[in-house]
């Protein structure tokens, strides 16, 4: 508590309004930066045009997010110019990878900060309320985990986010995270259990643990760690129901995360497995170390080990240098696979990374065409494996309210698939028995049985 004083005359009065874009890893490092404000004294609004400071926290996996991230920027433009004393801060991997040079883009931001800056946060606040102009702070290499969890500002009371790992080693050569998260680097497993200790305690029934490849968690680490261990020990945890983890690298997944996973109670029944392309030539170009035999291979002893696991994943089309044949044998894979879910994305060119610099890249509309073709197929697959389950009776933990239906309840199944369902508030975070009624391409509807 001993800055408090130091900045409570800006505090309290000042409003901080934060704008997330991207994956659940840049979403919980906005409820750090919300919690972290918010310890210090600042609020948080939900409202903009009432914020004292807007905060964008950009993504760079795709340009189409980093364009959505400075067209928002650009907005705000407009508000600055009618309010100068608003500022504006653009932070996470977009701000990661140009620094400074996003000061020339946008005149009219304040603040720039990377994603090793986050804890900085509050001193960079009170600067910028002193007076100084255009700060821009950045770390390039990590010396080790970021540790400011403690005062994290989550959104749900049921359901937590909560960081393993960060950064990756892999350079995949399509992707631009090692290059804006920096390279590999574990939580010590002790700090992990402390926070879903504290999470379980306050009433928290499940967390998602976020890595991006939970499958090297501990590497390197003094005293030795393995993720498998992990979650054995996170599965002792007094009050904890739920155990979720992404994502998995095919490469790294081993048998004994393949027994946690069926041996750990509280260790869902899903497994995030991006398979990327279903041509072993692409993969090799991707560098993602593993053959669709091998993979294949994976997810059969998954499923013979956790009979019922659902089994999602990402795919890739058009990767430079893609034939119609390497995509037809991606469309082979998802139809012997049948994911219960797949995240597709068009190749999208990423400054910096290798791919890039890869000849025969593929034409937009070839790769938009690839991409409805597979997305077409996988709603089949959704619709049919969810038609599949209708009269089944499944446990659900209840999240709270519909976004799409207010009047209906929302929750998921251990296998992570989305029930909407008639209830009373009385049953929110509570896990119940649920007949399932109705199905629909990406989620289903149920009644409660028993609660
Ligand atoms: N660490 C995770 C993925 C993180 S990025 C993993 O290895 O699985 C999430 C997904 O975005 C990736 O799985 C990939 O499918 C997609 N993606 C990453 N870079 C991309 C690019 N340049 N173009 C299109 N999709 C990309
Ligand atoms: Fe990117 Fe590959 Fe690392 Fe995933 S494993 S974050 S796709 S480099």
């Amino acid at each position: 508590m001993s800055k408090l004083p130091q900045i409570s005359r800006y505090s309290k009065s000042k409003k901080i309004y934060i704008h997330t874009f991207g994956c659940q890893m840049n979403e919980h490092d906005s409820e750090q930066m919300a919690g972290l404000l918010e310890f210090e004294g600042f609020s948080l609004t939900d409202e903009m045009e009432k914020a004292d400071l807007i905060l964008i926290n950009s993504c760079a996996i795709r340009k189409k997010a980093e364009e959505k991230a400075f067209s928002e920027a650009g907005r705000l433009k407009e508000l600055k110019r009618l309010n100068p004393d608003i500022r504006i801060g653009f932070c996470g991997c977009v701000a990661q990878r140009e620094k400074e040079k996003i000061f020339k883009r946008a005149t009219y931001i304040d603040l720039l900060f990377g994603t090793l800056n986050i804890s900085d946060l509050p001193d960079m606040l009170k600067r910028l309320w002193h007076g100084e102009k255009k700060i821009c702070q950045f770390l390039d290499e990590p010396v080790s985990m970021k540790n400011h969890s403690n005062h994290c500002l989550r959104l749900s009371k049921i359901k937590a986010w909560v960081t393993i790992m960060e950064g990756c080693n892999n350079f995949c050569s399509y992707c631009v995270v090692p290059y804006v998260r920096g390279r590999e680097r574990s939580r010590s497993p002790d700090d992990i259990i402390e926070e879903v200790n504290l999470l379980a305690k306050s009433g928290y029934k499940e967390v998602t643990l976020l890595g991006q490849n939970v499958n090297s968690y501990g590497k390197g680490m003094n005293p030795p760690s393995d993720f498998p261990s992990l979650l054995h020990r996170l599965n002792e945890i007094e009050g904890l129901e739920r155990i979720r983890f992404v994502t998995s690298h095919p490469k790294d997944l081993s048998m004994d995360l393949v027994f946690a996973i069926r041996d750990c109670k509280k260790v869902c029944d899903h497994i995030h497995l991006p398979l990327q392309s279903g041509s072993n030539a692409v993969l090799k170009k991707m560098g993602r170390c593993y053959t669709v035999e091998e993979y294949l291979y994976k997810v059969s002893v998954l499923r013979d080990c956790v009979p019922g696991i659902s089994l999602t994943g990402d795919i890739i089309c058009g990767f430079p240098g893609e034939t119609d044949r390497d995509f037809e044998k991606t469309l082979d894979v998802i139809e012997c696979v049948r994911y219960d879910g797949l995240f597709s994305f068009k190749y999208s060119d990423r400054p910096q990374t290798s791919a890039s610099k890869m000849p025969d890249h593929i034409p937009e509309i070839v790769k938009a065409e690839r991409l409805q073709r597979l997305q077409t197929l996988q709603n089949r697959i959704c619709s049919e494996i969810n038609s599949e389950m209708v009269d089944s009776e499944l446990p659900v933990l209840i999240e709270g309210y519909s976004k799409m239906n207010p009047r209906k309840l929302t929750g998921r199944t251990r296998t992570n698939k989305v029930v909407n369902l008639e209830g009373t508030k009385e049953i929110i975070g509570r896990t119940v028995m649920v007949k399932i009624t109705c199905s629909k391409k990406f989620n289903l509807e149920g009644e409660v049985i028993q609660t």
